[in-house]
């Protein structure tokens, strides 16, 4: 028997699975790669890459783009390999044990385990039956247990809804201890809360390249915070964290950023359009979406999942036990096709009663 230390074992995992689907709408993952200007942009950086060299230049050279980007000083961005790292590393730095880290539930179903990761005492705050998050409550609850962390998923992931600024600036006013907001989605949104960080010393934003950006597959992410948080956050992370290929590849894409807006408009226009038709069907109820992807519950959410399976259509289910999301599935936008497919398929199961 090999010597395992104890926690490890009773880590939960991310219950996430992944297949190759033909239409792959399960994992809020952009549907198109790069755009073609920005691929052979990125292309032909990484042919004059030093492989040799440890990744300084590549580093700073994005952390000031993203700086210069948002007003404010480079020593107040760290980069992470995915935002998933970024919030890692913030649950790491302001956990341990006996501490205490609050977040909404349903969210993102990785808070639980980074929680545990880090030895803290994950408390999850309920959303009401529309997933709306009585602010004045979980500020209570945050002051009350004495909690080290609170994070806010805005817009929710799997949920899709989100808080006003005004929302955030409250929570952020309204309690002393570390505040993270994951703005995994926020390109879907257009209200991002990082202007709040220079007046609120509690306030990290986490903001990642893998949605809005297609880019998942680099794995990229940041951070902003005032730079006394940076400082110290930063000593979670090992030096040279970030690879090279990543690095550049991400300097291009966050130069060509504009490159996306259509795109950007394009899976807004197609999520208010897949919302309508969702809505027209009988027995779903959609949840609004500030994201790109929808969120709907139905009697034979488990079936149709299997239906849609059976035609090679990936979509996300949540298991009975995931708090609130019974019968609830998730699809994110995909192209106009691929969109028009899948709602098709979920018509033909209602109708046919599959
Ligand atoms: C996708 C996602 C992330 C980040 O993913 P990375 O690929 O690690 O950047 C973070 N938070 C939420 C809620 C997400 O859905």
């Amino acid at each position: 028997m090999l010597n395992y230390r104890n926690e490890p074992e009773k880590m939960p995992s991310y219950d996430g699975v992944e297949k190759n689907y033909r239409i792959k709408v399960n994992a809020n993952e952009s549907t198109l790669n790069l755009p073609p200007l920005v691929e052979e942009r990125v292309i032909n950086r990484l042919a004059m890459l030093a492989f040799n060299r440890y990744p300084n230049e590549e580093y700073y050279s994005l952390v000031e783009q993203i700086a210069k980007n948002f007003s404010v000083d480079s020593a107040q961005i760290l980069l992470g390999g995915g935002s998933s790292e970024i919030i890692e590393k913030v649950f790491h730095a302001f956990g341990g044990a006996g501490r205490k880290i609050v977040y909404p539930q349903p969210s993102f179903s990785m808070y639980k385990i980074y929680a545990k990761a880090a030895d803290a005492e994950g408390i999850p705050f309920d959303l009401d039956e529309k997933f709306n998050l009585d602010v004045d409550a979980f500020i209570k609850k945050i002051r009350e247990v004495g909690a080290s962390l609170a994070v806010v998923c805005n817009p929710n992931n799997p949920t899709g809804n989100a808080l006003t600024p005004a929302q955030i600036e409250k929570i952020a006013a309204s309690i002393d201890c570390a505040f993270l907001l994951d703005e995994a989605y926020v390109e879907f949104y257009g209200q991002s809360a990082v202007n709040l960080v220079k007046k609120f010393p509690n306030l990290i934003v986490a903001r990642t390249f893998s949605k809005a950006y297609g880019m998942a597959g680099a794995r990229v992410g940041y951070m902003i915070a005032q730079a006394e948080v940076t400082r110290m956050i930063n000593k979670t992370f090992m030096p040279y964290h970030m690879n090279v290929l990543t690095l550049a590849a991400a300097d291009i894409v966050y130069q060509m950023r504009d490159e996306f807006i259509p795109r950007l408009q394009m899976t807004i226009a197609e999520r208010k359009r897949m919302f309508e038709r969702l809505e027209k069907l009988s027995g779903v109820e959609v949840f609004p979406s500030e994201t790109n992807f929808i969120l709907f519950r139905l009697d034979k959410a488990e079936e149709l999942k299997n239906y849609l399976e059976s035609l090679d259509i990936g979509i996300r289910y949540f298991s009975p036990n995931a708090f609130g999301l019974k019968n609830c599935l998730r699809i994110s936008i995909g192209t106009r096709l691929e969109n028009d497919e899948v709602f098709s398929a979920i018509k033909n199961f209602l109708e046919e009663g599959k």
